[in-house]
């Protein structure tokens, strides 16, 4: 079973692991020094069991999922009073649901992690937990996925050398239209010399 980190952001390790947690008689648990404010999700989807303040665990949420008629369960603790969802919800993405905070028994912003299945506290060390989520693709889907890569970046290709060819075009139009300015000037001395020339042979 694969779970994500908690937190919406980078994982920034354990400040407490399992063992700590149960050499100081607690079940096993994991804290994670997330800085306050940090959006928490859930690690696996569920139905939100129960949200608000209880004692040590300060403000938590918990939620739960059942495979076959194993139930599981998980919760947070010491988040800030805030939640964005509430018992009995469903929740199948990885939104937002509370924030890290630093309520109840706890000496700084962090989340403390818990999970248990069938009310057994377990390890989170002998699951795999990644920081996104993982995406299987079949073999038709991938070659699909590349066609579309190639595809896309001989079109960037064309755009860029279009644009290429369109700076140089504005260069040639700049330079035609100096060179016509240039012709009009030529001519218009032109014309004055000729009206001079006009005038100086046929004195009115
Ligand atoms: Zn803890």
């Amino acid at each position: 079973m694969t779970f994500l980190y908690p937190g919406l952001g980078p994982f920034p390790g354990l400040s407490s692991d399992s063992d700590d947690h149960i050499a100081r008689g607690y079940g096993a648990a994991w804290d994670i020094p997330y800085a306050d404010g940090t959006y928490l999700r859930l690690a696996r989807p569920g139905r939100i069991y129960s949200v608000g303040e209880r004692g040590e665990c300060g403000n938590h949420l918990s939620w739960e999922w059942y495979e076959g008629t194993d139930r599981h369960f998980m919760w947070y603790c010491h988040m800030e009073d805030l939640y964005y969802v509430q018992p009995g919800e469903e929740v199948k993405k990885a939104r937002p649901v509370g924030i890290v905070g630093d309520s109840g028994l706890s000496t700084g912003s962090h989340v403390h992690w818990a999970y248990e299945i069938n009310g057994v506290r377990q390890r989170l060390e002998d699951y795999e937990i990644v920081q996104e989520a993982q995406v299987a693709r079949t073999a038709g889907q991938q070659r699909i996925i590349d066609v579309i890569t190639v595809n896309m970046n001989q079109r960037l290709e064309e755009a860029k050398s279009d644009i290429l060819a369109a700076k140089v075009h504005n260069e040639l139009v700049a330079r035609n239209i100096n060179l016509a300015q240039g012709r009009l000037t030529v001519l218009d001395q032109e014309i004055t010399h000729m009206v001079q020339l006009i005038a100086e042979q046929w004195p009115v």
